[in-house]
């Protein structure tokens, strides 16, 4: 038990060992705020303030819910069985499950992540003939899932004008889609979480009777709804109100674009009258340049709570910073230095490149893979998002719902089978007159679209008897075999990879049940082939939403910097410091964007124990083009004696030089921009009437966008990006791409 405080200071120590009351940790990165939380629940638990079925833990990632409960098991011999510690979507996945009934919903309800959910509203208006150009499906979703997480069902959005009151009934209409083809968004768990605790008294009081302590990590980054969930489970004041025990720093709140609440932190401490504000200050993780340089850096907001770290590590080496002409060049750099911090004995999975848009990983990845240094990139698409797994996926949601209208518009002509555009068309007219989902509609059907569809009803059927025995993976590869998926990669020219997706596919459903059969899973979650499935695919959705890395393998690791909150490494490159970048285009102009920006890139300093290395480029070709940027404003917010310069200096392209009005920024105190010269025209190519930035259609890959090109006359190749398969470099004689829009 001593052991078990024994590494903590004195803060907190205190903030581990405070009565059970509610309590706000305040306190910035690296200060020990995770370590905190995971240590007070074993503290909890072992004084007997409360037993483990009484925990209630939020964390940002389903990944950190993990290492808390393998912590917590190391910590001392604890049942961690049963124990609520998650994110918020797993915890409401689990809660509508347990209570799918008084939640309107059948037990084996799918979930949708984002991208199958802009499918569905994307087929939703295809269904009422809707215009999507007046329309568009992803402003719609937005709409929609903003809508959710403010806890604002359609009927009481406030809509004064005619398009908003159409937005609203689609809203409506889409959620009589969700409610028939029984699948449930990601903001759709939370809400529906809510108002069932809300409405119903007996389940509300049973969860506030149990939970007697509800953690969170992270706070920061709630938004409206999630704390107003909290706030629900916790009770209001009576006796018996659950203790809240909040950690968190205002200065790495980086999700307001998603409606993140900073004044949720404020509200806590109002609405529950907090009688502990907590704060931590010595910084564990970095050597003092690095801090003094986040510390510099974050003094130039003005919206902050206010706090200071230090660190007894020794100020350790400068921060390095590289200029680079193009972004190969910086790409180049920074594989070279990792080659030699490995030789130095450096582990690669200790080593992390930051970046602030997923574009920029590319050039990064095409480096790394020609130098033969094993990389790992997280973020952009994950492995439960590319399109194959999500093809066996779907059959397998077909066979868990038939119901599922996404699903089965995904896969009934996937390997093709001959049933054409006219055969759907027919059968959702069908199923929207009778108002049935698309499966069922199907033996109503007459003619040859009925055949064919039938066929494709039977193959599920048969693939539903064949498998009720099998275990999961059995099940998986079965289904994989059998819908002629396999074939269909084995004859596909570049599908080996995908093919070896889909044996990763099996691997994870064989982990998912070795855990199932070890007992790691919740005990109120069932073992019979239904449940199980049914558990397997909302793992593979929330996965798939899930935008944070698992640090662990063997390898470098990359990704943005949102997905890098929370984690730490011995070396962090952060590449593309330039204005335009990194502080993002569409934030430059506003003084709440710019701050949270700088907050952005306080988290990417933070991430580095030892080293940390600044790149940025002269030039650098992105979306297509090729732009001549500025470095950015962040570089000249680090004093000068926290850096050294592996590339001379260049006053001439610092952001605080020149005045210029195109970065100029209103709501800052900074000098303005230098003034660019305009960055030379990009040679115009013969893309035969294409150009970059056209949105066309391909016969196979579906709709994308052209992001580049090379060659000419015969030889010019495009590539493009598409919404299913990613990018592709198409020859264009060969190719026949369609224009759109
Ligand atoms: P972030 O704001 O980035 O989420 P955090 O405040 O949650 O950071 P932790 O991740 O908990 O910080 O801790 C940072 C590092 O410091 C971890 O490696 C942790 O093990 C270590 N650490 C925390 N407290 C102590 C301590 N008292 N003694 C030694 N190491 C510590
Ligand atoms: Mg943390």
């Amino acid at each position: 038990m001593s052991q078990l405080l024994d590494n903590l200071n004195p803060e907190q120590l205190a903030a581990v060992t405070l009565p059970p009351q509610h309590a706000l940790i305040l306190a910035g990165a690296g200060s020990g705020k995770t370590r905190v939380l995971t240590t007070r629940i074993a503290w909890l638990i072992q004084n007997g303030f409360c037993s483990a079925q009484g925990i209630l833990a939020v964390t940002f990632t389903n990944k950190a819910a993990k290492e808390m409960l393998t912590r917590l098991s190391a910590m001392f011999p604890i049942n961690t069985r049963g124990m609520w510690i998650g994110t918020f979507h797993g915890l409401c996945n689990r809660f509508l499950r347990a209570h799918h009934r008084e939640a309107g919903l059948p037990q084996l309800f799918q979930i949708l992540d984002s991208g199958d959910q802009l499918a569905s509203i994307k087929r939703l208006l295809k269904t009422l003939n809707v215009d999507d150009e007046k329309f568009p499906p992803r402003e719609l979703q937005h709409f929609i899932n903003g809508q959710k997480e403010a806890g604002i069902r359609p009927a009481a959005v406030e809509a004064w004008d005619d398009y908003t009151r159409r937005r609203v009934e689609l809203y409506m209409e889409y959620e009589a889609q969700c409610q028939r083809e029984a699948v449930v968004d990601f903001p759709e768990l939370l809400l529906r979480s809510y108002e069932l605790l809300e409405r119903n008294e007996p389940i509300r009081r049973h969860y506030q009777a149990r939970f007697r302590h509800i953690l969170v990590d992270e706070f920061q980054d709630t938004n409206v709804l999630q704390y107003r969930w909290l706030k629900l489970l916790a009770g209001n004041g009576d006796e018996g109100c659950a203790c809240l025990f909040c950690v968190g720093d205002d200065d790495q709140s980086i999700y307001r674009f998603r409606g993140a609440e900073i004044g949720n932190m404020r509200d806590f401490e109002r609405d529950f009258k907090v009688p502990a504000v907590i704060r931590l200050e010595q910084n564990y993780r970095s050597h003092g340049n690095i801090l003094d340089a986040a510390n510099a850096l974050i003094s130039n907001n003005s919206k902050r709570l206010g706090k200071s770290l230090w660190t007894d590590r020794g100020a350790g080496e400068p921060i390095r910073v590289y200029e680079a002409f193009t972004d190969s060049d910086e790409a180049r750099f920074i594989v070279e230095e990792v080659q030699s911090l490995v030789r130095e004995g450096i582990s690669r999975s200790d080593i992390a490149l930051l970046y602030r848009s997923n574009a920029q990983s590319r050039v990064l990845e095409h480096q790394l893979f020609s130098s033969g240094v094993a990389y790992r990139v997280y973020g952009g698409l994950r492995f439960f998002e590319r399109q194959e797994v999500k093809h066996a996926l779907a059959y397998l949601r077909l066979i868990a719902n038939p119901d599922d209208d996404t699903a089965f518009t995904r896969v009934v002509n996937f390997p093709t089978r001959g049933i054409g555009a006219r055969s759907l068309e027919a059968l959702q007219d069908a199923a929207r007159t009778w108002n049935t989902p698309l499966y069922q509609t199907v033996p109503h059907l007459s003619g040859k679209p009925g055949t064919s569809l039938a066929q494709f009803v039977g193959l599920i059927e048969r693939l539903r008897q064949e498998t009720a025995a099998l275990p999961l993976h059995e099940m998986v590869d079965h289904v994989i075999e059998m819908s002629g998926l396999r074939t269909h990669y084995k004859n596909e020219k570049e599908g080996q990879e995908r093919l070896e997706n889909l044996d990763e596919l099996i691997n994870a459903a064989a982990n998912f049940n070795a855990e199932v059969g070890s007992g790691e899973r919740p005990a109120d979650m069932g073992t019979d082939t239904g449940t199980v499935l049914a558990e397997f695919l909302a793992h593979a959705s929330l996965e798939a939403g899930d935008h944070q890395a698992d640090a662990g393998t063997e390898a470098v690791q990359l990704m943005t910097v949102h997905a890098a909150k929370g984690l730490e490494f011995d070396v962090v490159f952060l590449s593309g410091l330039e204005e335009g970048l990194f502080p993002h285009e569409n934030s430059i102009l506003e003084s709440d964007g710019l701050e949270e920006e700088r907050r952005l890139m306080y988290v990417a300093v933070t991430r580095a124990r030892q080293r940390l290395y600044l790149s940025f480029t002269q030039s650098r070709m992105l979306h297509g083009q090729v732009r001549y940027n500025l470095r950015s404003r962040f570089l000249e917010e680090i004093p000068e004696a926290l850096t050294k310069w592996l590339t001379p200096p260049n006053p001439r392209r610092s952001f605080v030089s020149e005045p210029s009005p195109r970065y100029y920024n209103p709501g800052s105190s900074k000098p303005a921009a230098p003034s660019m010269p305009p960055p030379p025209p990009q040679k115009s190519r013969d893309l035969g009437g294409l150009s970059i930035g056209q949105a066309v259609s391909h016969i196979r890959f579906g709709e994308g966008v052209i992001v580049a090109a090379e060659g000419s006359g015969s030889d010019a190749r495009v590539q493009v990006k598409f919404a299913e398969s990613g990018a592709k470099w198409l020859m264009l004689a060969v190719a026949k791409l369609t224009p759109i829009g």
